[in-house]
């Protein structure tokens, strides 16, 4: 991505990315901040707009135009959560299609044309690189947010899975992810799926991030009992989240090759 970058900015186009950060959320400052260090590292030109908690959705709207027409910003990124007088819905929808860099426009959740969004995109990447054969495997998407779950689910499908989707209603969840050949835990619940739930030599990508009980950041997966049976695991950290970063850096460069044409 360095080399690419280097290549637009030797042809006096370099990447632009934006982002936004409403309020002060700690957990958001932090996404953000390594947003901008990885850009830094990779030679994207990046700008940080940090607005007041009390920012309206007006004046968000309008900031975001400007980025709209902006030449030099090739992706925008809303850093969520918004704070609640702000419909996150209204305000994703306003950013430019060709600049949604996040993907979370509906259109690329439905796999319409359009930016992937990261997190599923990365977790592709991923099987791509692990030589997963998809075509026809179950995979089962434990999640249904439309950030990770829906898209998810959708990109699989793409590729030829055949895909269920679990959530907070399913009856047995065991039963599904037994069946698993592919499994994605995006639940945001430390070490739900444990070792007993996976089928052998399933492949096994953990979306979460938690704490466990002594505050250690885990997965939704029991990593410990999992990766007995698991034939491929992702660990946490380190596994999908700097994916989902460099995904990030992905669509920008690849925003700012389409803008340069
Ligand atoms: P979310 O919006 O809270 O969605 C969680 C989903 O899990 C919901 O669909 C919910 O079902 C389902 N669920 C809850 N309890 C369940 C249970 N007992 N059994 C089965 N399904 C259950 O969360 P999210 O934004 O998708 O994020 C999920 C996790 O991924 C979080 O830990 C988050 O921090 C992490 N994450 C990581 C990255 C990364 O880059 N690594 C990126 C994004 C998110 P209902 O719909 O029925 O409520």
């Amino acid at each position: 991505m360095a080399q690419r970058a280097a290549a637009l900015a030797a042809r006096g186009r370099p990447a632009g990315l934006a982002v936004i950060l409403v309020g002060d959320d700690p957990a958001s400052s932090v996404y953000v901040r390594n947003k901008v260090k990885d850009c830094e590292e990779s030679g994207i030109r990046s700008t940080l707009d940090r607005m007041p908690a009390d920012t309206t959705q007006a004046t968000l709207l309008a900031r975001i135009a400007a980025l709209n027409a902006d030449p030099a910003i090739h992706g925008i990124l809303v850093q969520l959560p918004l704070p609640p007088q702000i419909d996150a819905h209204a305000v994703i929808e306003a950013i430019s299609p060709a600049k949604d860099v996040d993907g979370f426009h509906v259109a690329s959740m439905t796999g319409q044309p359009g930016f992937r969004p990261c997190t599923p995109y990365g977790v592709m990447k991923m099987l791509e690189h692990a030589g997963a054969v998809l075509k026809g495997a179950e995979a089962v998407v434990v999640g249904r947010s439309n950030i990770v779950g829906k898209p998810q689910a959708m990109l699989l499908l793409q590729a030829d899975a055949t895909v269920t989707i679990c959530h907070s209603r399913t009856r047995d969840l065991a039963a599904h992810t037994r069946r698993a050949d592919v499994l994605v835990a995006a639940v945001g619940r430390a070490k739900m799926i444990t070792g007993d739930m996976i089928k052998p030599g399933a492949i096994v990508i953990d979306v979460g991030m938690n704490r466990d009980a002594a505050g250690k950041l885990c997965g939704d997966v029991d990593f410990d009992s999992a990766r007995e049976v698991a034939g491929w695991i992702t660990p946490v950290p380190g596994g999908v989240g700097p994916m989902t970063r460099a995904m990030l850096l992905e669509n920008t460069i690849e925003a700012a090759e389409r803008a340069a044409g």
